[in-house]
């Protein structure tokens, strides 16, 4: 039976203005980035979109190397978009990326013109789109010079090819000469995509975070549960189908010191009335830089529980704020 999407789901969510910007994007977003490849049926992908889509969550985050395998992500997500979700291409962000190797040789990677170009071509074909919303340069390159990057960003601009601009993981440096040279070129810089939950505060104290909010973009957090960390899922042992499962090097830093603390934040959380991941959700939205949290999702039932934030508070009291930072052995931020 064709997909009907609930006539509710923008009562569900919050919208933010992206930095200064007309789009709006929903508080919680959906990131593609391990459980939408050909390790995943297509029943669940779809039930995985729907779910999404019915809690109000209007853009889906994809990059060309999204999978597994490389462009499946992309491939699964387009079949959707040429059936079920056709008729509400209108009321979706999609984006896409380019940056990360995606395939073999001089033009499969980094941030050339002739890379840019060709992997979003390859993109809008898998998803079988004439655009995307926002595409994202995925990485800082150190060899291409940034005005080659910018120029080709601009371009495709031009073309139609993509809506909005955004770089992702770029630091305070380089975001702030690529700022401006967008700037110059009026092309619409809207976004950073960058790392940010309650164990990595890398942004707040590499001057990246302050960077993104004085240029006036915003901020789209990607890992906010620090790979599900931030949550309820290993509290009690590392269950079969989770990513530690599957990730040596994820379940070895679930020490028993890391899980200690996780315990104690999980009673911060439920004293605040939400789930361990609820909480943590709400710690990075806190701050008004941050346009979304992009989560990732391997059930329904985790959207149902991360969407659900939107519509709760995102105050910390001083207290919370410290006692936070002190169970995880961090200096005091607020
Ligand atoms: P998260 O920190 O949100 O981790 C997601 C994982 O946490 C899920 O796959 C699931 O793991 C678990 N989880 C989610 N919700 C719950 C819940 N309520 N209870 C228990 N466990 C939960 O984000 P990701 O690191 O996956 O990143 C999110 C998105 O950010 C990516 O999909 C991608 O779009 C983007 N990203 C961008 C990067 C960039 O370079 N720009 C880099 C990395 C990500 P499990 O599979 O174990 O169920």
């Amino acid at each position: 039976m064709a997909y009907t999407a609930n006539p509710d789901r923008y009562n569900n969510m919050n919208y933010a203005p992206c930095g200064h910007s007309g789009l709006q994007l929903p508080r919680v977003a959906l990131g593609f980035w391990q459980n939408f490849g050909t390790n995943t049926d297509p029943a669940t992908i779809k039930d995985l979109c729907f779910t999404a889509m019915d809690c109000g969550i209007t853009y889906f985050d994809l990059a060309n190397n999204y999978g597994p395998e490389p462009g499946s992500a992309e491939r699964n997500l387009g079949k959707l978009l040429r059936t079920d979700l056709k008729p509400y291409r209108d009321e979706l962000i999609i984006s896409t990326k380019a940056g990360h190797p995606m395939w073999p040789g001089p033009y499969g990677n980094w941030g050339s013109r002739k890379h840019l170009f060709a992997s979003l071509d390859q993109s809008l074909e898998r998803l079988g789109l004439d655009y995307v919303d926002i595409f994202y340069h995925h990485r800082m390159d150190p060899n291409t010079p940034l005005e080659e990057t910018v120029d080709a960003l601009c371009d495709i601009v031009k073309q139609g090819k993509a809506l909005y601009i955004g770089l992702s993981k770029y630091d305070a440096a380089h975001l702030e000469q690529a700022s401006r040279m967008l700037e110059e070129r009026h092309c619409p810089f809207v976004v950073c995509q960058n790392r940010y939950n309650m164990l990595d505060r890398t942004i707040e104290t590499n001057g990246t975070k302050d960077t993104i909010y004085k240029k006036e973009k915003g901020l789209v957090a990607f890992s906010p549960l620090a790979r599900g960390a931030l949550s309820g899922r290993y509290l009690n042992g590392i269950p079969n189908a989770s990513y530690a499962a599957r990730n040596h090097d994820f379940a070895k830093s679930l020490t028993d010191d890391r899980l200690a603390q996780l315990s104690c934040l999980n009673a911060v959380a439920a004293e605040r009335g939400q789930t361990l991941a609820q909480m943590a959700l709400s710690w990075v939205l806190r701050d008004n830089v941050v346009t979304s949290v992009l989560i990732g999702a391997s059930t329904p039932e985790q959207i149902r529980e991360n969407a659900a934030v939107a519509s709760q508070s995102h105050h910390f009291s001083d207290v919370e704020v410290f006692s936070i930072d002190d169970i995880l052995d961090l200096p005091h931020t607020l």
